[in-house]
């Protein structure tokens, strides 16, 4: 097996004091070496210069002194440019990197040289995009006979996709070969170097300081991602959007895995096409996903198997089947379920197998995405669905379809068949900023035991404080919220959800 990959951080000071100060910083971040880019000093003396730097960072160096025609700042002179490289190796570089169209000349210069645990990186790059496999492998090979010690490819991720033939070549590289896909799109191949064999990520000092498009932080690395825990036979899980970087998810179930010391990850998926990505990444390595706007029409058409609208795919180990599950759906039930639950005297708990739904009226105020889901859940469980809606024609549409009862919004403050019935509102009434908004009388709410709400801002609703002055037990829209996640993370990883935990975390947010 390959050694676990290293994190490099680029180092693009504009002085030397800049320079030993940030290499300074990278290893009080974490990271395991650094890439002095002497192309960003505005004054160099080489042998000045690279002496301090090799002689104050704490951290093994890596020199490049990348030139405009390779996509970096120097214009200058080429022979001056490659010797003051001989001369950072002389000085005691641990590394230095050079471009394949200057490789082959420049390690037959030092040869006789070479310090012992001294390598060479031979560089490519592609900012247009990612060749096939043949072509990445061609360029890996004439990289290998340029004398490199360690291949670098770097290229551009037009698609998701792409990253796939990168974490080919890796994989099965023979020698050691850092392989990275730049741009947003191609953040996974800079996260699961190590699972797929690379030698080492980028990743930097601040966000938004990089030396090329989509580096993540240090931090992000290690923290959000667990880069330290990633290995071959880590499971990969993710968020597929488009937007996705600013979801959260990745946060709260990273850290939850760890808890559990379940070995996956879970990283941001900026995805253009669901299928193309689900027929790319087929293996059991990329065991589950939520999918999130503007995909989740799609994700019921990919799925094997699913009830209604998918929010959540799992890949079945046994078979690569496509499990689509609908979060909206467990996450309200699984709520309802627990206030049902935790109110009933111990003695009359039915066996855990039995829903305490079975036979129960549930009232669901709407009839959009959450209602449809609730709804569909409760039939499921064996309640008796009613629905009411503003627009009466989709109540009846939907009870229609799930073999319920319509009503409208206005007969729902005199309707009562009995006592002890559950109500639900999934619409947004009551939502900040309309928090004077209830979709039913107080009077009304005598006859519920229990009323949920889905509006979760604020977690208190009007709705939900008026039910509990009736006396009825209350559910609040958080609780809907939270427990999206961690049945998520129960129905991706097969093991009881630290749920405590994702409470604690969820809470921030
Ligand atoms: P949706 O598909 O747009 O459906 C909205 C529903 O609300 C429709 O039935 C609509 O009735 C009704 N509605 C909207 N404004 C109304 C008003 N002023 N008076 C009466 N009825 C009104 O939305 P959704 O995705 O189902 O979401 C609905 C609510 O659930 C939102 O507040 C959302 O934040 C919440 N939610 C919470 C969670 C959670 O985890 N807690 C998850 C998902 C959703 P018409 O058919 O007449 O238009």
């Amino acid at each position: 097996a390959k050694n676990p990959s290293l994190i490099c951080a680029p180092v693009m000071g504009d002085s030397v004091d800049e320079m030993v100060t940030e290499t300074c910083k990278a290893q009080e971040l974490g990271a395991d070496l650094v890439e002095i880019r002497l192309d960003s000093l505005k004054q160099f003396n080489p042998l000045e210069d690279l002496k301090i730097i090799i002689q104050k960072s704490p951290l093994p160096t890596l020199f490049t002194y990348r030139p405009k025609w390779e996509g970096g700042q120097y214009e200058g002179d080429e022979k001056e440019r490659l010797d003051a490289l001989r001369l950072a190796m002389e000085l005691g570089a641990d590394y230095i990197d050079v471009e394949l169209e200057v490789a082959e000349e420049f390690i037959k210069s030092i040869k006789e040289k070479k310090p012992e645990n001294f390598r060479v990186i031979v560089s490519s790059h592609n900012y247009q995009s990612t060749p096939s496999v043949e072509d990445l492998n061609d360029l890996a090979l004439r990289i290998q006979q340029s004398g490199a010690d360690i291949v670098k490819i770097a290229t551009t991720a037009v698609d998701i996709t792409d990253v796939s033939r990168m974490f080919h070549i890796t994989s099965n590289a023979q020698v050691p070969t850092i392989g990275l896909v730049m741009g947003e799109r191609g953040l996974m191949s800079r996260i699961l170097c190590s699972k797929f064999g690379g030698y080492l990520t980028f990743g930097t000092l601040e966000s938004g300081k990089v030396s090329a498009p989509g580096q993540p932080t240090i931090k992000e690395l290690l923290d959000l991602y667990n880069f330290r825990r990633i290995g071959p036979d880590t499971k990969v899980y993710g968020i597929i959007g488009k937007p996705v970087s600013h979801s959260k998810s990745p946060i709260v179930h990273n850290q939850a895995f760890k808890s559990v010391d379940f070995n996956g990850v879970y990283v941001h998926l900026l995805v253009d096409d669901l299928a193309s990505f689900l027929k790319t990444y087929s293996s059991s390595d990329f065991a589950g996903f939520s999918c999130t706007i503007p995909h989740k029409e799609d994700a019921l058409k990919c799925c094997d198997e699913s009830i209604g609208a998918v929010s959540t795919i799992l890949r079945r180990q046994s078979d690569g089947k496509l499990l689509g599950y609908n979060m909206d759906c467990i996450g309200s039930i699984s709520a309802i379920e627990g206030g049902l639950r935790s109110s009933s005297n111990p003695s009359s708990v039915p066996s855990s197998s039995s829903s305490p739904l079975a036979g129960k009226t549930v009232v669901v105020i709407g009839a959009g995405g959450a209602g449809k889901a609730l709804a569909y859940g409760a039939k499921e469980k064996g309640a008796k669905v009613v629905i009411a809606n503003r627009t009466y024609e989709r109540a009846v549409e939907l009870a229609e379809a799930i073999g319920g009862r319509a009503l409208s919004l206005t007969d729902l403050d005199n309707f009562h068949p009995e006592d002890g019935i559950v109500l639900a509102n999934t619409t947004s009434m009551g939502m900040q900023p309309n928090v004077d908004e209830t979709p039913i009388s107080k009077d009304a709410l005598k006859h519920y035991s229990l009323v949920f709400d889905a509006v979760y801002t604020p977690r208190i609703t009007r709705l939900l404080r008026e039910a509990e002055e009736c006396g009825a037990i209350t559910v609040s829209g958080s609780e809907m919220f939270v427990r999206q996640a961690y049945e998520q993370f129960e129905i991706f990883t097969g093991l009881p959800a630290p749920k405590e935990l994702y409470w604690q975390i969820m809470s921030k947010y």
